[in-house]
């Protein structure tokens, strides 16, 4: 067998295209059925979906990919080794080709029969779970995905397509055209011109020009597998850590669940280059490997998921409830989880929306470091995730300017970001200071900010401002459905009973917790009034959510 080189050790090689023994092919066997193919015969391409899972019983098949530069090989497998990766359990289409090289006898199970076996057979799970998460892994560093993006760091569409793309966990390769010298021959051969950038090239040939992510989301068919006209037991709105969470849980307990996710499941987690206090990650884990993770365990108990598009409204008058999509589509569900989260308010100065994306950004992940080619950032905010920020960035930028509003750091700062920007030298911290000007030409170049003790203003030719400060919630698309506190967070279970007369609950029964004032409507994580803003507090009432969905469902 050849296979693509994994990086660490052998070991993961065998775990990537391990051999099935034979009473663990007999039970294969029991969930499918033969299939004798001969040399040459295709068994799936690029683009399909409903692709059946094949294990090798004898001949061999070989495991191909396609790009600009012709076909790469990226394993041959022989008797007792199995197809699949990631998409066999997302339902998404598939990414590489299937070849048989040599005539044989195949094992053919739909992706029905995979699941259903996956479900009850514990170890047959865990080696197919394993290769195929280490697949999509393998394709990823390779870049082997059937898509190139051809991008530029002066491009704010660049980055979102990148993070789009990287945190979907879709294969691609990213050509820089600052910086590849051979970019212009692909230019040149898809006549494309540079106010068209980014460009994403398709299967070597379908070009998209600027796409939005709506745009190339659907291209790529990521929500393809969805029934629109399924009454779910439940619809999740939101897919940070806890829309993931839920959904890992009402997967795992047999509810037929959907997530809907305006961009890129992973939430404000997912934007965050180290988390530090999460439970069980001693050396902490990026928000992006912590929703891959979390993604791949959603789907492998058969929650689906919509990526690229917003639900725009709730219609709350009966139930089942429905949700409006960005698109049109309308979804019913029996129960809804509400886990939209919180954004960083944007304060109101001039050209903010002009440098976004080229110099202002809300997220500080390795790619955003990447654009700041090592100079001086502006972190302003006084919280968790400014800390976090600052701190990350100090490693390649010479000086982080914190700017904080109030006279301290927020009192909700965790002890140890306090001690490591106390103790850094590269941190300047900077109190009662807000921004007054943002001045450049496509980028932004110089950044003023005041002092509001002394009144004195400064100009600094600072290129890259990180923002995160000011969380508001995300209940724009509830208008009137359910009750909010001052703040526009979601009020729920005991708070909804403190303020009965007001937040409109009718029921007979009072409200259980996290139950918003709408009888099977749940609010999760960030968006909920009263809750901690931590990744683990939301993945908790992700969980604990899903225990209360089941007995609003048993009511009806
Ligand atoms: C940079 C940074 C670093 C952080 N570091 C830490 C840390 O170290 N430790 C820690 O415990 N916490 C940390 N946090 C806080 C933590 O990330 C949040 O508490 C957590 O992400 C909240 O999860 P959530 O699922 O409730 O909401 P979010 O993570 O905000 O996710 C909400 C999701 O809903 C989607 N959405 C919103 N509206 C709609 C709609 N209408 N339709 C469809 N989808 C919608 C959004 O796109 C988003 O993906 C950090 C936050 C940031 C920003």
């Amino acid at each position: 067998m050849s296979s693509l080189p994994i990086p660490s050790a052998l070991d993961a090689r065998t775990q990537t295209f391990p051999v099935l023994m034979e009473p663990q092919i007999n039970r294969v066997r029991s969930s499918g059925k033969l299939r004798q193919v001969k040399n040459g015969e295709i068994l799936f391409e690029p683009g399909d979906t409903n692709v059946p899972f094949f294990v090798v019983l004898s001949g061999r098949i070989e495991i191909v990919q396609s790009d600009l530069a012709g076909e790469h090989l990226i394993a041959t497998l022989g008797p007792g080794e199995f197809t699949g990766e990631m998409t066999m359990i997302s339902g998404r289409r598939y990414l590489v080709l299937g070849r048989v090289t040599e005539t044989g006898e195949l094992l053919e199970l739909t992706e029905d029969g995979l699941r259903s076996l996956v479900a009850k057979d514990a170890e047959l799970s865990e080696i197919f779970m394993r290769a195929f998460i280490l697949r999509r892994l393998a394709l990823i560093s390779h870049g082997y995905g059937n898509l190139i993006l051809l991008g530029s760091r002066h491009s704010a569409n660049t980055l979102r397509l990148r993070e789009f793309l990287t945190r979907n966990g879709h294969p691609h390769t990213y050509v820089d055209l600052d910086r590849d010298k051979s970019s212009q021959e692909l230019l040149d051969r898809f006549e494309l011109k540079l106010d068209e950038i980014p460009v994403v090239i398709c299967q070597a040939h379908a070009v998209l020009r600027n796409p939005t992510i709506q745009e190339l989301a659907d291209y790529l068919g990521l929500n393809s597998a969805i029934d629109e006209t399924q009454v779910r037991d439940l619809i999740i709105v939101g897919a940070g850590p806890s829309g993931l969470a839920a959904g890992v849980y009402a997967g795992s307990e047999g509810l037929n669940v959907l997530l809907i996710e305006t961009a890129s499941p992973g939430g404000q987690a997912g934007s965050s280059s180290k988390i530090e206090n999460y439970l069980g990650f001693p050396m902490g884990i990026s928000g992006q490997e912590l929703a891959a993770r979390a993604i791949a365990q959603a789907e492998k108990f058969g929650a689906q998921m919509i990526v690229a598009h917003s639900v725009e409204r709730l219609e709350c008058e009966k139930r089942p409830y429905k949700v409006r999509l960005d698109n049109g589509d309308r979804l019913a569900a029996r129960a809804i989880v509400i886990a939209t989260g919180a954004q960083y308010k944007k304060p109101h100065l001039a050209n903010l929306e002009k440098f976004e994306g080229q110099g202002i950004y809300y997220g500080a992940t390795f790619m955003e470091s990447q654009l700041c080619e090592q100079g001086e950032v502006v972190v302003v905010g006084g919280g968790n995730s400014a800390g976090q920020a600052a701190v990350f960035l100090s490693a390649t930028a010479p000086k982080v300017y914190m700017l904080v509003r109030s006279s301290e750091l927020s009192s909700t700062m965790s002890r140890y970001l306090v001690q490591r920007i106390e103790a850094n030298p590269a941190i300047e911290l900077h109190f009662k200071t807000e921004i007054v000007g943002l001045e450049g030409g496509r980028h932004l170049e110089r950044i003023t900010w005041q002092d509001k003790t002394s009144g004195e203003t400064s100009t600094h030719e600072i290129r890259h401002l990180f923002i995160m400060a000011g969380a508001s919630p995300r209940t724009e698309w509830l208008r009137g459905c359910v009750a909010l506190d001052e703040k526009g967070f979601i009020l729920t279970g005991q708070d909804l009973e403190r303020e009965a007369e007001a937040s409109g609950w009718t029921q007979a029964r009072s409200p259980y917790m996290l139950e918003t004032s709408l009888p099977g409507v749940f609010a999760v994580g960030d968006v909920r009034s009263g809750n901690v803003k931590r990744v683990a507090s939301a993945v908790g009432e992700g969980a604990i959510a899903i225990h209360l969905v089941h007995r609003a469902l048993a009511e009806l």
